[in-house]
């Protein structure tokens, strides 16, 4: 019998395990936007600089993606950072501590995205191609990009976008849609600091409160970073939520006078800065139980970390529970 034909929309780490559980199911398109895969785990580069602007690390709580991950712990593509960790709260220090080799605060080398490359090797990808409109021509679903260039027809469609842009590509007689419209991400901007030497502090992560930065990290630190003075900080969620629309040179000042607040030392010699706006770059913990969503008559299905917690390994999570409900249909 011939295989389903099917197109991922997003080539993030949800959209990559989705492909890969699938890949033996179906023929299996991706389409995405970026020119690489990774989506929010995300690394730039400049000169010696190096930059983790998306997520900073992940665990891997549950037995199963501890186990997906062993093959890429042993050849070393994920390794754990063990940096200097502290908490600060009201500009003082309130905790610092080692973070021990064994605790596994896991980071792909050598840059976010490592993870993600690894496991698209086999995958049929079409990057920078931006999906834009869906339609149903009889049974089939045909997709196009937003120059309204048509990009091939297909049985069934998955999407492991943020649920705001997933709501711009789905019909409103979808079984989700309704649902979808609820979902509430938050945004940040992550500020990129690259400077002449290193600044002088005694710790490489901050976890930060009080403040409109929530996050410092110190790149060279991470494993098999490029040693060099590359920091990456972020700004708190709510924060950048209210700023979202501002002038982004205006957010960017902002973030680095509050850095020197925070480290309480001028930035000097600052070789390299940047910003990236994230408008959909996290969410809460969620309440309820679904992990995707699967309307089977239209036969159009979603999956992402913003069903279960903004992290690493709710994509796992709900790509693999997208995948079991899919392939009772699909064997
Ligand atoms: C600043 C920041 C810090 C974070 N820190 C952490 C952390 O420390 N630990 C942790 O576990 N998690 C962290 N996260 C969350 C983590 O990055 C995400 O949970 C995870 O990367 C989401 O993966 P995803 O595949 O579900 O979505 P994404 O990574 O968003 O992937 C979606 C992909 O779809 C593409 N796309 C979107 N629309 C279209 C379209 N119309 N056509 C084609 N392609 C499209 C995008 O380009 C993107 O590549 C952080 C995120 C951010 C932004």
């Amino acid at each position: 019998m011939k295989k389903p034909s099917i197109a991922i929309i997003g080539a993030g780490f949800s959209g990559i395990i989705l492909a890969q559980k699938l890949k033996n199911i179906g023929e299996v398109k991706i389409f995405e936007k970026a020119r690489g895969v990774g989506g929010r785990m995300a690394s730039r580069t400049k000169d010696d600089f190096t930059f983790d602007f998306g997520a900073q690390f992940f665990y891997a709580k549950t037995a199963e993606f501890q186990e997906f991950l062993k093959p890429f712990i042993e050849q070393k593509i994920l390794n754990s950072w063990c940096g200097n960790f502290v908490e600060i709260n009201d500009y003082k220090i309130t905790y610092q501590r080692q973070w021990p080799a064994e605790k596994n605060h896991f980071v792909p080398s050598p840059k976010m995205n490592q993870l993600c490359k690894e496991l698209s090797r086999d995958l049929d990808i079409s990057f920078q191609t931006r999906v834009a409109k869906i339609e149903k021509n009889g049974k089939k679903w045909q997709i196009f990009d937003d120059k309204n260039i048509f990009l091939g027809e297909f049985d069934w469609l998955f999407f492991s976008i943020p649920a705001p842009q997933l709501l711009d590509l789905i019909p409103a007689e979808c079984n989700f849609f309704e649902a979808t419209k609820n979902v509430k991400m938050l945004g940040c901007f992550a500020l990129m600091l690259g400077l002449e030497k290193p600044l002088n502090f005694n710790y490489d992560i901050a976890l930060v409160k009080n403040s409109i930065i929530s996050w410092i990290s110190a790149e060279s630190s991470k494993p098999q970073r490029k040693n060099s003075a590359s920091y990456t900080i972020l700004a708190r969620n709510d924060w950048a939520q209210d700023n979202m629309e501002n002038d982004i040179d205006n957010v960017k000042n902002q973030l680095i006078d509050e850095f020197a607040k925070i480290i309480q030392q001028p930035i000097a010699g600052i070789i390299h800065q940047d910003i990236h706006r994230w408008r959909y770059a996290n969410i809460a913990k969620q309440k309820n139980n679904v992990k995707f969503f699967l309307d089977n008559n239209m036969q159009l299905g979603a999956c992402g970390d913003w069903f279960i917690h903004g992290r690493v390994e709710a994509c796992y999570s709900s790509a693999s529970a997208l995948f079991n409900e899919i392939s009772k249909n699909l064997k």
